[in-house]
């Protein structure tokens, strides 16, 4: 044995063949990131406090964790869980459930539950996330399109700046419903702060005040201090196999807000005259709030992997959003590759350094809904979940991999280091 003490980056050289001058990469990319590390250390903190508090006044007990069946009446694990999450965002309100299958799902519920014929549902930020393009106007398959719910966007501006005057512009006596993003999702802009939602929802109250303001929070949670209802979102909409499901939760979604439109978004979810009433916890109270309890920890493991990925792929030349000392509002890191090999490359890697699945290669494939292929690196524990270490990117010009999530910190700073090599081994870093 030799007296230095051995850290990840050891293992990875010793025998994972990762090499001398990949880690030195990594090593100096670390330390440029401590200030932006410690500032997410302290969101975290804070979170873990207010995560804990709605736990403890909700009074959460081991009664709570048995397994409710069939309608699920009385599920006195659903209501607690729901009760914690209206707490957690400071909102009247919950609907918690693991019969909601994605963030898409409970966007569904959100948006269906609260429109009706005639109505139109605006998008204040550009293009909503391509599965919600399919909800709004896929043709024959129940879209809120078949249902007579028109549907209009205001573009964002040069660098993804709210358009307000756009925005107001749009708004005519059939806006119902105004649908703003957090995140990026898959485009090259800015993910909007909590503070800039806030900001936008004020506008758009301010021209008709009975306006539904909902916010897309998938990615989102916990990556700030305050969630967007407590800027004056009516309803805020997630995944639980995302952030707050803190990689525990197995299935889930959620729609946080206003008591009258969860309960509407409910409506839609079970039936009308049921609403949150029905739906059996299944026994998954436990993972789920051992999961929320988890979250805050696991998205600042998940935000310091993205800051420490944005710094390294930046040092080797390429152009990252956001840049490491950008303020963050999601999990997302998005890194303009510029040609197919970078991308299959650094993905490839991603993918060798997952838990599951290490051993596959991941290969560009046609998807629904693209017009191009698409190359994906996940091996997670929970199928598909991406508040695991994950990538993804479509492949067209100019060549951009969107990346996000990792369980530990550690675990994303030696994957991202293990898939940078994969680049400097090739010679195909841009410096
Ligand atoms: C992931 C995501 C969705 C859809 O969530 P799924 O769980 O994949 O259905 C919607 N909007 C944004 C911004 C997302 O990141």
């Amino acid at each position: 044995m030799t007296d230095k003490r051995l850290n990840g980056y050891d293992y990875l050289m010793n025998y994972m063949g990762v090499s001398k001058q990949t880690v030195r990469l990594a090593v100096e990319a670390e330390k440029a990131s401590a200030a932006a590390f410690s500032q997410a250390d302290e969101i975290c903190s804070y979170n873990q406090a207010k995560v804990l508090d709605a736990m403890r006044k909700n009074r959460l007990s081991e009664a709570h964790f048995q397994r409710a069946t069939g309608y699920g009446y009385n599920d006195i694990g659903r209501d607690v869980t729901e009760a914690i999450y209206a707490d957690i965002f400071r909102a009247e309100d919950a609907l918690v459930r693991p019969q909601i299958i994605s963030g898409t799902h409970a966007l569904t519920v959100a948006l269906f539950g609260n429109l009706r014929h005639g109505d139109e549902l605006l998008s204040a930020v550009g293009q909503p996330y391509d599965t919600l393009m399919s909800v709004i106007s896929a043709r024959g398959k129940g879209s809120l399109s078949d249902h007579g719910i028109t549907f209009k966007q205001v573009e964002l501006l040069p660098g993804g700046r709210i358009d307000y005057q756009g925005v107001a512009d749009a708004i005519t006596a059939k806006t119902k419903l105004v649908t703003i993003q957090r995140s990026k999702g898959y485009a090259w802009r800015p993910s909007l702060t909590v503070a800039e939602i806030g900001r936008l929802i004020e506008h758009i109250k301010k021209i008709r005040s009975d306006i539904i303001c909902m916010v897309d929070n998938c990615y989102g949670e916990f990556v700030e201090v305050i969630e967007p209802t407590e800027v004056g979102a009516d309803m805020a909409v997630g995944s639980l196999i995302k952030n707050p499901g803190g990689g525990l939760a197995p299935v889930g979604g959620y729609v946080a807000g206003k008591r009258e439109y969860v309960e509407q978004a409910a409506y839609r979810l079970s039936a009308p005259g049921i609403g949150k009433e029905a739906g059996p916890s299944l026994g998954l109270v436990s993972d789920m709030l051992h999961g929320l309890f988890l979250a805050p920890q696991t998205v600042c493991g998940a935000v310091k992997g993205a800051i420490f990925a944005s710094r390294l792929l930046s040092d080797l030349g390429f152009e990252v959003s956001p840049t490491p000392d950008d303020t963050r509002s999601d999990i997302v890191q998005a890194v303009r590759f510029g040609n197919p090999e970078s991308v299959v490359a650094f993905l490839g890697g991603i993918q060798a350094a997952s838990p599951v699945d290490a051993f596959v290669k991941p290969v560009p494939n046609p998807m629904p809904g693209y017009d191009c292929d698409v190359i994906m690196a996940a091996g997670a524990f929970v199928q598909g979940s991406s508040i695991e270490l994950s990538a993804d990117a479509p492949m067209r010009e100019p060549y951009i991999a969107y990346m996000q999530g990792g369980l530990t910190f550690d675990h994303a700073r030696l994957g991202i280091t293990l898939a940078a090599d994969r680049l400097v081994s090739q010679g195909i870093s841009h410096t």
